[in-house]
């Protein structure tokens, strides 16, 4: 393609300057028409007092270009609350995070020749990752785990895209369902309805920690891996580690209307300006963007001049065994360009086709609703015998009983012979007697607890369709 591009570059912190330097000259070399525009973001900004440390021209020209490609940024402690990283993929909604592991000839590792060549597709916004968290009680942290059928129709669908803009095969929905039935379920469950449209793409659901288990014994069975955020947060840097380290791990975040592409490295401070470290990382990311921008033979060029530096001449630097410096490495990437790697491996890239899932905010609609009970979450230092006495002797007459109190998802009341080590958190069950629990009936139930106890939070216990949205205690009836 002849068109000329317009990205915004932000060089980052530490070793960033470098990686990305390197990455623009070996990405000028091709002959690809870029414009460059240079954007700053992360240590610098923080310290002239921006606490998002991302400047608006910044935004406006991401905004413009649509496209960026960015070293890492640093969060420096004392300056800012954010890290400038997560400001950016949070404002343009980038909600798909693209980490490939794959071999690289010739740096040697425990499972060179065994071919691994998979891609993990993290979602990149919700899940506890949304960073909401509260002291419940001077004791007691709570961390809200957030995932809607919305994000996980988005990220398994941009997964199934992804697969086939690759002409990949596979895809593995790795989550935690069986324990977390509603939150990881819910992922579960939208991967298995959106793969009935994808019928030419094998699909399967993987349980995470056997997927990371099966990483590490069998990585090569493995194609593209779709999971939630925290998930994919680990998986993908143990992925990085079976393929000779971090400085070989791209990355990309796609969003609807923007795409960030970036290393899954930060901007390791103590090598700075040592021309030393190894900018592969940032390199691949930039051939993926090259691939979004439909620059395919430009991307493949790059990756087979890197391929056969690595492998044929045996450059490499200090992180992968070699003593090249990030100059020498680069120049002979340069050199290489244009050269054939035996063996190389073309895929039939295709662009990827975003999903296109409704943005209306009643996207799910439930045919029927109400409102069963309700969960209030009371700090007490009383045993729970004690508590669930003075609860039931306090609603008494209201239009709720009490089904049962549960310190950290365990039932203590009714008492079962084992006895739990209670904290200063429980959460009381109260099931309403009527078909539909109103708002009044609940402040009125508040209204009774509050001269006795202290009450921190307040769960509804809805019924949508018939079924219970809510989940049991363990010992639960
Ligand atoms: P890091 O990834 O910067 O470095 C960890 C180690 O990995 C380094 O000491 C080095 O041994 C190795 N390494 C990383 N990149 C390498 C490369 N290109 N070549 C050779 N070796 C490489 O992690 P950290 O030290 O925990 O974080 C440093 C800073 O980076 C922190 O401020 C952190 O917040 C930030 N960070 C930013 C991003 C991002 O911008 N997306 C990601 C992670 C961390």
């Amino acid at each position: 393609m002849a068109s000329s591009h317009t990205v915004t570059l932000i060089e980052g912190d530490g070793i960033g300057p470098e990686v990305v330097g390197a990455t623009r000259t070996i990405i000028e070399a091709t002959g690809v028409k870029i414009t460059w525009e240079m954007c700053e973001a992360g240590a610098e900004v923080f310290k002239k007092g921006l606490s998002t440390g991302v400047p608006q021209e910044t935004i406006d020209a991401i905004i413009r270009n649509k496209v960026a490609l960015k070293g890492p940024l640093e969060t420096p402690v004392g300056f800012g609350e954010k890290s400038a990283n997560v400001t950016l993929r949070k404002l343009f909604d980038t909600y798909g995070n693209i980490r490939p592991i794959q071999e690289m000839p010739g740096v040697p590792t425990p499972y060179t020749g065994r071919n691994i060549d998979l891609v993990i597709v993290r979602e990149n916004v919700e899940d506890l990752y949304a960073g909401i968290e509260h002291m419940q009680t001077p004791g007691t942290a709570q961390c809200l785990k957030l995932i809607s059928r919305k994000g996980c129709e988005k990220i398994t669908r941009l997964a199934f895209e992804f697969a086939r803009a690759e002409g990949r095969k596979a895809v593995q929905c790795a989550t935690k369902a069986n324990i977390m039935k509603l939150t990881e379920g819910l992922m579960k469950r939208t991967f298995e309805e959106v793969a009935k449209d994808y019928p030419d793409i094998h699909s399967s659901h993987i349980i995470v920690d056997n997927c990371a288990h099966q990483m590490v014994k069998q990585p090569e069975q493995f194609d593209v891996i779709v999971t939630t955020n925290m998930n994919g947060d680990i998986l993908s840097d143990l992925g990085s580690a079976l393929i000779g380290g971090l400085g070989f791990a791209p990355g990309a975040n796609m969003g609807d209307n923007f795409a960030i592409f970036e290393a899954v490295h930060g901007s390791a401070p103590k090598y700075a300006g040592q021309n030393t470290i190894n900018p592969t990382a940032v390199l691949l990311s930039g051939v993926m963007m090259l691939r979004h921008l439909q620059e395919f033979e430009a991307a493949d060029h790059i990756e087979q001049a890197l391929f056969r530096t690595l492998a044929v001449d045996k450059i490499l630097t200090r992180d992968a065994g070699g003593t090249a410096s990030t100059r020498q490495f680069t120049d002979a990437i340069v050199r290489n360009l244009g050269k054939e790697f035996p063996g190389y491996q073309k895929r039939a890239y295709k662009p990827l086709k975003l999903p296109n899932v409704s943005n209306a905010p009643d996207f799910v609609k439930p045919r029927t609703r109400s409102v069963c009970g309700i969960d209030v979450f009371i700090e007490s230092s009383s045993s729970p015998t004690d508590l669930g006495t003075s609860l039931e002797t306090a609603i008494a007459g209201t239009s709720f009983t009490l089904k049962g109190i549960s310190c950290r998802g365990v039932k203590v009341y009714p008492a079962s012979p084992l006895a739990p080590d209670p904290t200063d958190l429980f959460r009381c069950r109260f099931m309403g007697n009527s078909s539909d629990v109103g708002d009044a009936q609940i402040s009125a139930l508040l209204d009774r607890l509050k001269p006795h106890h202290r009450w921190t939070h307040l769960e509804k216990l809805h019924i949508f369709d018939g079924v219970p949205a809510f989940s049991k205690d363990h010992g639960e009836d």
